[in-house]
């Protein structure tokens, strides 16, 4: 199999610019489709925006001049049939919605030809629930990246029984070469391996909170010298940001969820708290 080169990304909102991003970054030519000329102005200001960050952060290679070419490599479309033309790899990073996601790869799945392999970054939706519309389900996948793609540098690749062995070895084999680590799924999994760790620690730090039995510097405290972490699960909140846990909590029916949401409304959500972004949440940020 070709090794993949033209990368067509669909859908350029938080996820979908920082994935055109990393991979035009490593040398990748990448087309950033939106149904928008108005959503595409937003990527490219986001796009923009990413080329000083990789400098300030660090990433390898990155300097004023790399970073500004990478983002002016980019091509943007808002006609379908004209970005995917020539894709080896279409990454779609489409709103978490499954009546989206069908419309979308039904429409794809005429527009892009046959080599054409097709990932799904969906972070909640297994690839079995979406492959049915794909019209290709053994060239497709799912490859989920994590938000602030240059530092959290994840990409856990998760395929289905129908998901060909080259195919996937073709996409572990881009991650690599776009600054990625990849993580393997062998199985189809809610959650990929890092929620599935993360979801329940995060879990059981508000049931010790919520109990009253211990607070979240003491958590965090036993959880950072205990294990060698660098960070406790009230930091990592912080870093996710409050509104995401909350939405999250507020959206489980199950009573403890449901006092942890409202626990994070009175003490943070109403009064702005809403983690690093905000420069406080359980802790204060300068
Ligand atoms: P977002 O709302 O920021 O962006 C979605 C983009 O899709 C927007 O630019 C929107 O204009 C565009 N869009 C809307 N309808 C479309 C259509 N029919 N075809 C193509 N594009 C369309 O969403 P996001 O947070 O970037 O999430 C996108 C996907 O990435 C979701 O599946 C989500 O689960 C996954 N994800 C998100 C994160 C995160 O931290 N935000 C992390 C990992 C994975």
């Amino acid at each position: 199999m070709q090794p993949i080169q033209n990368v067509t990304v669909i859908g350029t909102g938080v996820l979908g610019s920082q994935i055109a991003y990393q991979a035009a970054f490593h040398g990748f030519a990448v087309t950033a489709y939106d149904v928008s000329d108005d959503a595409l102005e937003h990527a490219r200001t986001r796009i923009a925006q990413l080329a000083p960050v990789y400098v300030s952060d660090k990433v390898a290679g990155a300097t004023a001049e790399s970073t500004e070419a990478a983002a002016n490599g980019i091509r943007y479309s808002s006609d379908m049939a004209e970005a995917v033309a020539d894709a080896d790899l279409v990454i779609e990073a489409a709103p978490e919605s499954i009546d989206i996601k069908r419309n979308l790869y039904q429409q794809l799945a005429e527009a892009a030809p046959q080599k054409t392999i097709f990932a799904t970054n969906s972070s909640t939706l297994l690839p079995s629930d979406i492959k049915e519309f794909t019209g290709r389900a053994d060239r497709f996948l799912a490859l989920h990246y994590a938000n602030q793609v240059w530092r959290q540098n994840t990409a856990e690749i998760m395929g289905t029984i129908d998901t060909d062995p080259d195919v996937y070895r073709s996409v572990v084999d881009f991650a690599e070469r776009s600054g990625l680590v990849p993580i393997e799924l062998k199985k189809e999994k809610a959650g990929y391996v890092l929620n599935s760790l993360l979801v329940p620690l995060l879990n059981a730090a508000a049931g010790l909170v919520l109990q009253g039995i211990a607070d979240p510097e003491t958590v965090d405290k036993t959880w950072r010298i205990g294990t060698g972490a660098p960070v406790g699960p009230f930091q990592i909140y912080d870093v996710v940001g409050l509104t995401t846990a909350y939405n999250i909590a507020s959206a489980n029916p199950e009573p403890g969820s449901q006092a942890w949401a409202a626990y994070l409304k009175t003490n943070f959500i109403d009064q702005g708290k809403l983690g690093v972004a905000t420069g406080e949440g359980f802790y204060r940020y300068s």
